[in-house]
């Protein structure tokens, strides 16, 4: 094992850039076709990077292995008095490059193998962004809306104690995810303090007022345009008001997005959320649309906007079109159909391998989530900056050092894409594989 580790720090610099050969790609290519869940999607996708490197089968392994996956049992006395027990995961997957990171998603769907898989994206995430965190996630089987908010606090509670050991912060730092917000990160920080003491930097996404960042509502949106911005720039498209956009989801990062584009000057002609869709050729006003939805009204009962069926919104007619929703939305038959220049993917999975294979015979440009929506986790890691340094930094400040970290990783990738002739996703894995290695081999294995 230790041999074969030096050999592969030996090898490193010279495999990162090789080519992939013809057979190399045909079975990255079968292994596309056979994918289906979001843990062999991500798998799918890493190692058709993995194929492109010359890294030894036992540091693959333990790149794609996680270090410690924890399964808990949270009991909880709810209001009726009974007694209910969930699930609960934390999934620690790779801490070479610092800190473990990662999201707390409460859903009813959570399962381990879907923890473990978005435990690895936030590896590779982490890494493209290059902030010094490695990649974690955690989950709870339950359906948050099935319980008083009583009941959700009690729950958040007793994980903070089930799970207070391997976290910490500057062991594991949690954040909001699926049906997490500010005020179940208020709880865990409360907690978690009880027994550690005051420690506001063991979880991101806190309310502003209680030690959270400024900028940090919108950064996944604000990134996904700077992601946007840099991409129309390398393409030679021209500058985001010269486009027209579709965004499918139009909640935190949909809306953030659209508002921003908008601002910029783009037509944003269609936009979707779970309910409904809506459209305009000559351009929504999103400002007027988001004061509508702010006042309790629909998407879709939008008066300046035409109703359009939202299983239609993906093919609408544009330049840029943004998946913000949820995953899976872009398999191969929703692929063939879609009319725009590129994919700007601002959900976590919108397109599957089979999907992905489509739009690159299409020549349809796909800009990947680990990229896109980098810009939440970015602004996480500044609010934990700002918690150590027990200072607040101004608003300006956090935007302008998101943009910074946006086009540095936008640069980072597109010379991957360029001087390995892959695309822009390979290339996003690629970088990441190379600064998580780079980091395993340097601190060594002893
Ligand atoms: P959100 O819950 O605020 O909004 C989701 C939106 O999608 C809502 O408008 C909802 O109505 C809509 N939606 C749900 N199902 C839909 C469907 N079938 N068709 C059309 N619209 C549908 O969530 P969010 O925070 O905006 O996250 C959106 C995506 O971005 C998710 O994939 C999430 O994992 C990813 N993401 C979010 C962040 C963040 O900081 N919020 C960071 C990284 C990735």
């Amino acid at each position: 094992m230790a041999r074969s580790l030096v050999i592969c720090a030996q090898q490193m610099g010279s495999a990162v850039g090789r080519l992939l050969n013809e057979q190399g790609l045909a079975a990255s290519m079968s292994q596309l076709r056979h994918a289906s869940s979001h843990a062999e999607n991500t798998n799918t996708f890493l190692r058709e990077a993995l194929n492109r490197l010359d890294y030894p089968e036992k540091l693959q392994n333990l790149l794609l292995t996680p270090r410690r996956e924890m399964s808990v049992e949270l009991v909880v006395q709810m209001d009726n008095g009974q007694i209910e027990v969930f699930n609960a995961y934390r999934v620690q997957h790779n801490n070479a490059r610092g800190p473990y990171k990662g999201g707390l998603r409460y859903h009813p769907q959570v399962d381990l193998d879907d923890v473990r898989s978005l435990a690895s994206l936030m590896t590779w995430k982490t890494a493209v962004m290059d902030i010094p965190y490695g990649g974690a996630k955690g989950g709870v089987t339950v359906d948050p809306r099935k319980l008083s908010e009583r009941e959700l606090e009690k729950m958040t509670r007793k994980l903070v104690v089930a799970i207070k050991e391997i976290i910490g912060t500057y062991e594991d730092i949690p954040a909001p995810d699926m049906n997490t917000d500010a005020k179940v990160m208020a709880w865990f920080f409360d907690e978690y303090s009880k027994y550690k003491g005051f420690s506001p930097g063991v979880v991101t996404g806190k309310p502003v007022y209680l030690h959270g960042s400024l900028g940090r509502e919108a950064a996944t949106g604000r990134g996904t345009t700077f992601a946007i911005r840099e991409l129309l720039k390398a393409l030679h498209l021209g500058k985001l008001g010269d486009q027209k956009y579709v965004i499918q989801g139009f909640g935190n990062v949909g809306a953030w997005a659209a508002q921003l584009l908008w601002e910029a000057g783009g037509k944003v002609v269609a936009v979707s959320d779970v309910a409904g869709a809506i459209a305009n050729e000559n351009g929504l006003d999103i400002g007027a649309l988001r004061r509508h939805m702010s006042s309790g009204k629909t998407l879709a009962s939008f008066p300046d906007g035409a109703p359009l069926k939202k299983e239609d919104i993906l093919t609408v007619p544009c330049d840029v079109l943004i998946p913000a929703a949820i995953g899976g939305v872009i398999g191969p038959e929703m692929a063939a159909k879609l009319q725009c220049k590129v994919v700007v993917e601002a959900a976590n999975g919108p397109t599957t391998p089979e999907g992905d294979l489509v739009l690159r015979d299409r020549g349809i440009t796909v800009l990947p989530d680990i990229y896109t929506n980098g810009g939440g986790v970015t602004v996480s890691f500044f609010e934990w900056v700002q918690n150590l340094q027990n200072f607040k930094w101004e608003e300006e400040d956090v935007n302008r050092k998101l943009d910074r970290k946006m086009t540095d990783a936008f640069n980072a990738l597109w010379t991957v894409h360029r001087e390995m002739a892959v695309p822009l996703r390979t290339a996003a894995f690629v970088v990441a594989l190379q600064r998580v290695t780079r980091a395993e081999v340097h601190r060594g294995f002893d």
